[in-house]
């Protein structure tokens, strides 16, 4: 589809922002099946800013090249999912954001470049689908699962499908 697309289509397209707006009001309607999808959040070290203001963050810890959003959630082998959300056609993957993709994997994070929300939502979906891994908090119920406190267990009772997905903890 982008290749045929003139440079008029192309910006025509969803701004990156706008992307990232559409991600996290599609991530706020799943959270009836993944509660802790509530912990997606963005880093915002992009965007125009006047050169004190880069010069405070800077000071301050914000880093360029730092993916833009980041869900503190261990899945499978890793331990949480780093995004760097781009625009459906345009957008480059700077050498900074490279290098970070790369340090970032290096520690065991999920890292991907999306292009457009649908792709991250594609991304989230299937991450949030992998192997529960911190099983100290989480019991895995009938294919689904439910947070618990740490000094709680599931006691037997109600149908336990009717729990899946609900957050006690
Ligand atoms: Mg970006």
């Amino acid at each position: 589809m982008t290749n045929s697309m003139t440079p008029k289509d192309k910006r025509l397209l969803p701004k990156e922002g706008q992307e990232q707006a559409t991600l996290m009001n599609w991530a706020k309607m799943q959270s009836w099946r993944w509660p802790e999808i509530a912990l997606l959040f963005h880093i915002p070290n992009g965007g125009g800013r006047s050169k004190a203001e880069a010069g405070r963050f800077k000071a301050e810890g914000v880093k360029a090249g730092v993916p833009d959003l980041f869900l503190p959630v261990p899945r499978g082998e890793y331990h949480g999912l780093f995004i760097e959300l781009k625009r459906q056609a345009g957008g480059r993957v700077s050498a900074e954001q490279k290098e970070w993709i790369e340090k970032l994997r290096d520690q065991g994070y999920r890292v991907e470049v999306c292009r457009g929300w649908e792709a991250a939502a594609e991304l989230l979906r299937e991450y949030l689908g992998l192997e529960v891994t911190n099983t100290d908090k989480y019991d895995v119920v009938w294919g689904g699962f439910v947070t618990i406190d740490a000094s709680a267990r599931l006691e037997p009772g109600p149908d336990p499908r009717t729990l899946i997905g609900v957050n006690r903890g």
